[in-house]
């Protein structure tokens, strides 16, 4: 029997995590090899290489953590891996898999998941979440998607994906829907491979940019100081993309600095583009030379514009990206 080759690499996460009796709290314990054991059947027609990569809640996860996890998951593309599955924590979930989405230039599939509910937890969902993962990793319909995300038999594309909810095991969402499904072991998909636009692995550090969340009535008188420690600010702004009348003029002047993005803090539907007229509106903020991130989120907005600076890249670049992800 022919088998397919899987490489599985856990970085901590829920997913991962145990508490001994005297503990308060779970941490990150089970390793990539116990993971596969919880999946508690054969996994017939897979042969699965494991590997601790990192073992931490996700939100200690930077972005040197995903260039290593890149750079691993390429090394094993090339010793043949034909499907790649990493294990975190759900918490920035979205955003590593997005980073790791701009850079996978492979055919091979790359998927991530993780749980809600650590393994001692009633319902605990991290041995379907891994097993659905497996099969999508493994699957020749995943070949040539990017990255993917697999919660709750769901398969997301990594550039929609967002996480929504605290604890539900639903907590996964794309805005766009969904891309398919791991149905009685079958993985199957909705919807044909998106245009990829993948850019050059950084090999400088990435550069920060500061994502600005905006709220009623803001003081703007941070955005100097933060306009001189970073390289670029995306505002994670009102409705379609909108700031006060403050903000838009500070921005504007930076603008000539910077790079600046701005885009929704609704998280769902695209920024505007020729709708609003007054100052603060998507009109007068492109006029400043600003650019709006349309469909995508403020944390995938600021992702992609650090990937653009890393790249030394220009802003044509990053609004040729937005123009790929639509037809
Ligand atoms: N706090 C956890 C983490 O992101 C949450 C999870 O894994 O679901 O590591």
């Amino acid at each position: 029997m022919t088998t397919i080759k899987i490489s599985l690499g856990s970085l901590g996460g829920t997913v991962s995590m145990t508490k001994e009796a005297t503990e308060a709290g779970v941490k990150p314990r089970l390793t990539a090899t116990d993971l596969i054991a919880s999946v508690g059947q054969p996994l017939d027609g897979l042969e699965i290489f494991a590997e601790n990569i990192l073992q931490v809640p996700s939100s200690y996860i930077t972005f040197e953590h995903v260039l290593q996890c890149y750079d691993w998951a390429k090394q094993q593309v090339s010793e043949g891996a034909e499907g790649i599955v990493l294990t975190q924590g759900t918490d920035t979930l979205e955003e590593t898999a997005y980073l790791l989405d701009l850079l996978w230039d492979s055919d091979v599939p790359l998927v991530l998941m993780g749980a809600m509910r650590s393994p001692q937890q009633a319902g605990a969902e991290g041995p379907g979440n891994l097993l659905a993962s497996l099969l999508t990793a493994s699957s020749v319909n995943s070949c040539g998607r990017g990255v993917l995300v697999v919660m709750n038999n769901w398969i997301h594309e990594a550039r929609w994906v967002q996480k929504n909810h605290t604890a539900d095991v639903d907590a996964f969402q794309s805005q766009v829907g969904v891309s398919g499904t791991v149905f009685e072991s079958q993985c199957q998909y909705f919807k044909a491979p998106s245009k990829r636009y993948v850019f050059d692995r950084p090999q400088q550090s990435i550069p920060q940019v500061f994502l600005w969340e905006s709220s009623l009535s803001d003081s703007v008188k941070l955005l100097d100081m933060i306009a001189a420690e970073y390289q670029g600010i995306v505002v994670s702004a009102f409705g379609a993309g909108h700031v006060s009348e403050d903000m838009a003029n500070q921005l504007g002047e930076l603008a000539q600095k910077l790079p600046i993005v701005v885009s929704s803090a609704t998280l769902k539907g695209s920024t505007a583009s020729q709708t609003y007229g007054y100052v603060g509106g998507e009109i007068d903020l492109q006029n400043k030379g600003i650019t709006m991130s349309e469909w995508l989120s403020p944390k995938k907005a600021r992702l992609l514009l650090s990937v653009v600076l890393a790249n030394g890249l220009s802003m044509d670049e990053y609004k040729q990206y937005l123009a790929s992800l639509t037809y």
